[in-house]
């Protein structure tokens, strides 16, 4: 393991008090002081990933670069640390169990008998130590998801116990994230719901380090001196955390209730650098204080649960803070958008976001903002399946091939401008089995995608089973629709974009998966700067 230091963060009272942001903020800080940082979140539920769930049940299915298909959480991991995660930062009961249960048919336990403790525990330790071993962290954050008390949690707390106990002191230590509500017929903030969570942990054997409690109102002294005292920890300990006017102030608000301080003396680590976080601030002032504002529509199906583009509403919040510009996103469902009330629904936009998605639901409308996009020359970014969409859209409208489709949405179709690679039409499984993670991008010179990049090879993730195909390359490239980005090595169209246009873009991949606060992503970037420009021009032809 050699030096490098653990920290578990539980969670008490009520799921969605933060933990992700808890845990990314604090890895932020002691990163801003010099050290390495990575998180790890375990989610307690049977599947093997979330790639199977559907986003109204878990929000969106974020990718890593080795192709992992995780928790929403590692997203902001990413974001708020500007590192790349990987398949070992998320691990759910399912793919400890899998692991577990293939080790005993290969006959690894042969003559036990495979139990909770010590085999599962032993396997989730296993996955905690594993990022430590690799040498390359100081610090290792692991968010257990769920709350304390949760049967599924269990063996996850026990595991933490343990690892607790193998590390010995000042190698580990347990932060429990609470809630803190204000009962406004009394007047008064509550203490009680922490202190049974806190009584929780401890029949599992573990006593909170550190107690970090989101509150609605400022904790005066008696209320943290309460916790303190029926909690077992120091007062200092006691961290407020308030609610945030936006999620990237959270590091600002630890900072100031000094978590990283109490983390760092607790593991017997060196707090005399300052954490250097000017650059963290600039960003925040530039996303506080915009100079201009620009309407976004973003065409979805999910539209009613925003986790579900979380990654995709995050890269505008970089994109928008890079070019001092508020992004006022729309949700606009797709199956609202007729032929009929398109106009009014979408042409007073300064840009228009086709979101990424699966299966037939909604496509109608999808196709019909990419039409209104391409006429009225309202900046246009396609993602995933919202690239395929435009695709559909222009083989349709101006190449004329009537009853164009993808094969996704009729396998039957005249002309199948989106098509199954060839190393998917034999594929029988769900899980696991799309074009997942990073592939090498070529950029043509003298396009929008090149002119976004300034390079010419990128890497960017993936996830989806279809693409488009080659046989109407030409077909395409005649009608002014031309291919901007391929993959090197097999061919395969990964950007699309108009020639005859401001800014329509359409990427196969997710490039929201790869902005982060200090690398806004530059598609995003370019896409934005295209608004604002279609917006200045509007209002000077408006005012003419
Ligand atoms: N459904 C499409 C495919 O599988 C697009 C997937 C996506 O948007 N992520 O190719």
């Amino acid at each position: 393991m050699g030096n490098t230091k653990f920290i578990f963060v539980t969670g008490g009272v009520t799921s969605s008090l933060g933990k992700g942001i808890i845990s990314a903020s604090l890895g932020k800080l002691l990163q801003a002081r010099g050290l390495k940082v990575t998180i790890q979140k375990f989610d307690p539920y049977i599947n093997i990933d979330p790639g199977t769930l559907n986003p109204y049940e878990h929000g969106e299915c974020y990718v890593t670069d080795d192709g992992a298909e995780t928790d929403l959480d590692l997203g902001h991991y990413e974001r708020f640390l500007n590192i790349t995660t990987s398949q070992a930062n998320n691990v759910t009961t399912g793919r400890i169990y899998y692991n577990v249960i293939t080790k005993e048919r290969k006959g690894d336990y042969l003559g036990k008998t495979v139990q909770v403790v010590p085999h599962i525990t032993d396997e989730i330790k296993r996955s905690i130590f594993s990022l430590g071993e690799t040498g390359d962290y100081d610090i290792v954050i692991t968010e257990i998801g769920g709350c304390v008390g949760d049967i599924e949690s269990l063996p996850f707390i026990e595991a933490v116990r343990q690892a607790r106990w193998d590390l010995g002191a000042n190698n580990a230590l347990v932060i429990h994230l609470t809630l803190v509500p204000y009962l406004k017929s009394a007047g008064e903030l509550k203490t009680k719901p922490t202190q049974h969570s806190v009584k929780q942990l401890l029949e599992s054997g573990i006593q909170p380090d550190i107690l970090v409690c989101r509150s609605e109102h400022r904790l005066p002294m008696d209320i943290r001196k309460k916790m303190a005292l029926f909690c077992n920890v120091h007062i200092n300990s006691v961290i407020e955390a308030l609610d945030a006017e936006t999620i990237y102030d959270v590091p600002i608000l630890m900072r100031k209730e000094k978590l990283d301080e109490r983390v760092l003396s607790k593991l017997k680590l060196s707090n005399k650098t300052e954490p250097d976080i000017d650059r963290w601030k600039e960003f925040l002032g530039r996303h506080k204080n915009p100079t201009n504002e620009v309407k976004i529509a973003l065409v979805g199906k999910y539209v009613e649960l925003p986790d579900a583009y979380k990654s995709i509403a995050e890269a505008f919040t970089h994109a928008g803070a890079e070019n001092e510009c508020r992004v006022n996103l729309e949700w606009v469902h797709s199956e609202e958008i007729t032929s009929e009330n398109v106009l009014s629904l979408l042409a007073n936009m300064d840009g228009i976001l086709v979101a990424p998605g699966f299966g037939e639901r909604g496509i109608q409308g999808k196709l019909i903002a990419a039409q209104i996009a391409r006429e009225q020359r309202i900046p246009f970014f396609g993602i995933c399946l919202g690239m395929q969409c435009a695709v559909i859209e222009f083989a349709r409208n101006v190449l004329n091939l009537e009853g164009a489709n993808s094969t996704e949405m009729d396998p039957e179709t005249a002309h199948p401008v989106i098509g199954l690679m060839e190393e998917q039409k034999n594929i029988t499984q769900m899980g696991g089995t799309m074009r997942l993670g990073a592939y090498v991008c070529r950029l043509n010179k003298g396009t929008k995608a090149y002119q976004a990049y300034d390079k010419f090879s990128v890497t960017e993730r993936h996830r989806h089973r279809y693409e488009f195909n080659n046989t109407y390359l030409e077909d395409f490239k005649k009608g002014g629709m031309i291919a901007s980005g391929k993959n090197p090595d097999t061919g395969l169209v990964e950007m699309i974009e108009l020639k005859d246009h401001p800014w329509y873009v359409g990427s196969q991949f997710h490039p929201e998966l790869k902005s982060t606060v200090l690398t806004p992503h530059p598609l995003f970037v370019n896409f934005i700067k295209a608004a604002i420009g279609y917006k200045k021009d509007k209002e000077s032809k408006d005012n003419k």
